[in-house]
């Protein structure tokens, strides 16, 4: 093991060492705090994400057979107001209709050794119905990312290939075969435009053997380089640890604003309970 105590990965320090040795270094192993935020576009930021926060308590409280509209009446900004609106009216189409709620997993969590390590996943939702898993993933983002950006990141990726690793507990002890797994987003300001990732053996086989190669190499990691691509300091929120700017960016890129959106949802992991 390295110097260092880390014993659980994530999707969220697995994307992190991906996308830059130095910001996982920080956030896992100095266990640096976030800066605190200073404007006015990171409060809002911060806003955004206690409602998106939120809405995933109330979709969960839909799931365990609390009444829809009982639930709606928490909503109570305009955001949150628009998000359960959209759901109400796609949780049909979704398969999630109030009448039938058996065979959901909601906030399931599933782990399982990797390496040195426990490879630990929370999942909004596993849906088992006709011999098939579908994983849901609630995505309050401001912009819908590309499928080809969301393919490759480390949740789907680690969700997939952890519920085919630790899942058979949910299929009466035998293991899901890949094929049998979909993991599905949806977006709540794009209700109508979900992006779904079917997976197959070869798939699974490629996943876990790079979780695992990735793993190996963060047990003997001694040195945290900077990421030589720039535009991933532009929304990191360590950027003054690395002389990377003090301000944030201001690119109008989807994928840029998504995976900040991504750091801050982590960073609010990391503080815990969100009052409301
Ligand atoms: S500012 Fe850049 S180099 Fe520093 S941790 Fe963030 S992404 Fe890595």
């Amino acid at each position: 093991m390295p110097a260092f105590q880390l014993t659980t990965l994530s999707q969220s320090s697995l994307q992190d060492y991906a996308d830059c040795a130095r910001r996982f270094q920080l956030r896992y192993v100095e266990r640096l705090a976030y800066p605190a935020a200073e404007s006015e576009p990171a409060l809002e930021n911060e806003q955004h994400q206690r409602e998106g926060e939120f809405f995933h308590r109330l979709v969960q409280q839909y799931l365990v057979g609390i009444p829809s509209k009982q639930v709606g009446k928490l909503a109570n900004t305009p955001n949150l107001q628009r998000w359960w609106e959209n759901f109400s009216k796609e949780k049909n189409l979704l398969g999630l209709r109030e009448a039938d709620l058996t065979g959901l997993y909601p906030e399931a969590t599933l782990s399982s050794p990797l390496g040195n390590f426990r490879l630990l996943a929370k999942y909004d939702l596993i849906a088992i119905r006709e011999n098939k898993a579908t994983i849901y993933d609630w995505k309050t983002y401001r912009k819908r990312p590309r499928n080809e950006w969301l393919a490759a990141r480390m949740q789907t990726r680690v969700y997939r290939a952890l519920l085919v690793h630790a899942g058979a507990h949910l299929n009466n002890g035998t293991p899901f075969e890949p094929e049998q797994i979909e993991m599905a987003y949806w977006f709540a300001d794009f209700p109508n435009d979900p992006a779904r990732f079917a997976y197959t053996s070869a798939q699974y086989k490629r996943d876990w053997d790079s979780l695992l190669k990735l793993a190996d190499e963060i047990n003997s990691a001694s040195l945290y380089p900077l990421t030589d691509d720039a535009n991933r300091c532009l929304y990191c929120p360590y950027r003054s640890y690395c002389e990377r700017g003090v301000r944030a960016g201001d690119v109008d890129q989807v994928e840029a604003e998504t995976e900040a959106e991504e750091l801050f949802n982590v960073n609010f992991e990391q503080i815990g309970e969100i009052a409301f």
